[in-house]
Protein backbone atom coordinates (compact mmCIF):
# COMPACT_ATOMS: atom_id res chain seq x y z
CA UNK A 1 0.00 0.00 0.00
CA UNK A 2 1.25 3.62 -0.82
CA UNK A 3 1.97 5.86 1.99
CA UNK A 4 0.21 8.58 -0.23
CA UNK A 5 -3.38 6.62 0.54
CA UNK A 6 -2.35 6.45 4.30
CA UNK A 7 -6.26 9.25 4.59
CA UNK A 8 -9.10 6.85 5.14
CA UNK A 9 -12.19 7.43 2.90
CA UNK A 10 -15.59 7.51 4.27
CA UNK A 11 -18.28 7.35 1.82
CA UNK A 12 -21.72 9.56 2.43
CA UNK A 13 -24.48 8.69 0.88
CA UNK A 14 -27.00 11.53 -0.69
CA UNK A 15 -30.38 11.07 1.15
CA UNK A 16 -32.57 12.56 -1.56
CA UNK A 17 -31.77 10.09 -4.66
CA UNK A 18 -29.63 7.48 -3.00
CA UNK A 19 -27.49 7.17 -5.47
CA UNK A 20 -25.09 10.16 -5.46
CA UNK A 21 -22.12 9.78 -3.21
CA UNK A 22 -19.26 11.92 -1.64
CA UNK A 23 -16.09 10.61 0.14
CA UNK A 24 -14.55 12.83 3.03
CA UNK A 25 -11.48 12.13 4.74
CA UNK A 26 -13.11 12.11 8.26
CA UNK A 27 -15.68 10.22 9.75
CA UNK A 28 -19.12 11.82 11.03
CA UNK A 29 -22.94 10.94 10.58
CA UNK A 30 -23.41 13.01 8.02
CA UNK A 31 -22.32 16.02 5.70
CA UNK A 32 -24.29 18.98 3.32
CA UNK A 33 -23.25 18.89 -0.24
CA UNK A 34 -24.68 19.61 -3.57
CA UNK A 35 -25.45 15.91 -4.90
CA UNK A 36 -23.98 15.16 -8.49
CA UNK A 37 -26.80 13.19 -9.39
CA UNK A 38 -30.05 14.92 -8.55
CA UNK A 39 -28.39 18.51 -8.04
CA UNK A 40 -30.03 19.49 -4.83
CA UNK A 41 -28.26 20.64 -2.03
CA UNK A 42 -28.66 17.60 0.23
CA UNK A 43 -28.00 15.80 3.50
CA UNK A 44 -25.18 13.31 2.89
CA UNK A 45 -25.37 9.90 5.04
CA UNK A 46 -22.15 7.77 6.26
CA UNK A 47 -22.80 4.79 4.04
CA UNK A 48 -21.80 2.76 7.46
CA UNK A 49 -25.01 4.48 9.46
CA UNK A 50 -26.76 3.71 6.17
CA UNK A 51 -26.22 -0.16 6.12
CA UNK A 52 -27.76 -0.12 9.46
CA UNK A 53 -30.51 1.62 9.01
CA UNK A 54 -31.54 -0.33 6.06
CA UNK A 55 -30.59 -3.64 8.17
CA UNK A 56 -32.86 -2.57 10.63
CA UNK A 57 -35.70 -1.20 7.69
CA UNK A 58 -35.17 -4.84 6.89
CA UNK A 59 -35.05 -6.40 10.36
CA UNK A 60 -36.26 -4.05 13.15
CA UNK A 61 -34.28 -4.53 16.79
CA UNK A 62 -35.87 -6.03 19.70
CA UNK A 63 -35.18 -3.37 22.10
CA UNK A 64 -37.13 -0.92 21.13
CA UNK A 65 -39.60 0.18 19.25
CA UNK A 66 -38.30 0.96 16.14
CA UNK A 67 -41.55 1.69 14.07
CA UNK A 68 -42.44 4.60 16.45
CA UNK A 69 -39.00 6.38 15.67
CA UNK A 70 -39.29 9.13 12.85
CA UNK A 71 -36.64 8.69 10.20
CA UNK A 72 -33.96 11.22 12.03
CA UNK A 73 -34.50 9.47 14.83
CA UNK A 74 -33.20 6.37 13.34
CA UNK A 75 -30.24 7.34 11.55
CA UNK A 76 -29.30 9.00 15.49
CA UNK A 77 -29.88 5.89 16.92
CA UNK A 78 -27.65 3.79 13.66
CA UNK A 79 -25.26 6.32 14.20
CA UNK A 80 -24.78 6.05 17.75
CA UNK A 81 -24.56 2.23 16.69
CA UNK A 82 -22.32 2.22 14.13
CA UNK A 83 -20.03 4.68 15.58
CA UNK A 84 -19.65 5.13 18.62
CA UNK A 85 -20.26 1.17 19.15
CA UNK A 86 -23.17 1.85 21.92
CA UNK A 87 -25.49 -1.20 21.82
CA UNK A 88 -29.32 -1.17 20.86
CA UNK A 89 -30.31 -1.74 24.24
CA UNK A 90 -29.17 1.82 25.55
CA UNK A 91 -31.74 3.05 23.47
CA UNK A 92 -34.49 1.21 24.85
CA UNK A 93 -37.67 3.10 25.41
CA UNK A 94 -40.03 2.24 27.89
CA UNK A 95 -43.52 3.97 28.82
ZN1 LIG B 1 -28.80 13.11 -4.74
Amino acid sequence: MAPSTSVTEHTYRCLSCLDGTRDRDFNVSHVSATCGACESFARFVNETVLDRFRAFEESPPAALDWERLDRSEKFLVCDQVVRSNRSIEDFAVSD
